[in-house]
């Protein structure tokens, strides 16, 4: 498996004003960047793992063959890797409404507003660093759920299917202390619903 960061289809200005496009640089260059290395990294001592995915390697985390100190690399870097890749991949700067999702959420939560305001306040109430999520359970039921860290949705048994970063590196050069302005500029750029 050669992992890779996966290509931007957007510029880095392309959610301005509601990401600003030097974050997004900082975001995707440095840390998503440095959350693969590391993940390489680690993943050099085990070359027998080097044909699973990077989702699979999360889903199957607590039952690898590694060393602990590696096994909580893999859980950070990894979950980096991969929940980054979710993020840029659910945004963008023309909507693209997933409309049997939307269904979904109108279904399970009883409309996108009360869904919002239930993934918002999981977002605010997270303590320091770590995403907020909609999952799919292993009964396909969507979930929000908050995790810390780069704790990923598939270590639990669950499909990620939203996830927003409130990693202060995020939203501080725009926002500062003020997650919940970001989180409310974000849904402006979330595309799928
Ligand atoms: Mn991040």
């Amino acid at each position: 498996m050669t992992f890779e960061l996966p290509k931007l289809t957007y510029s880095f200005d392309a959610l301005e004003p509601f990401i600003d496009a030097q974050t997004m640089e900082v975001h995707y260059s440095k840390h998503h960047q440095t959350y693969l290395d590391n993940f390489k990294k680690v993943l050099d001592k085990y070359p027998n793992l080097q044909d699973q995915t990077a989702e699979d390697l999360l889903k199957n985390l607590n039952s690898l063959k590694v060393e602990e100190t590696d096994r909580k690399q893999i859980r950070n870097h990894g979950g980096g890797f991969v929940n980054h890749n979710i993020y840029w991949s659910i945004m963008g700067p023309e909507k693209k409404i997933d409309q049997e999702l939307l269904k979904d959420i109108e279904k399970t939560f009883g409309s996108l507003d009360i869904f919002k305001e239930q993934f918002n306040k999981a977002a605010l109430g997270l303590f320091g660093s770590g995403w907020a999520w909609l999952v799919r359970d292993e009964e396909n039921n969507l979930e929000i759920c908050a995790l810390p860290n780069q704790d990923s949705p598939l270590t639990m048994g669950h499909t990620p299917i939203l996830g927003l970063d409130v990693w202060e590196h995020a939203y501080y050069l725009k926002y500062q202390n003020k997650r919940a302005d970001y989180i409310n500029a974000w849904w402006n750029v979330v595309k799928i619903i």
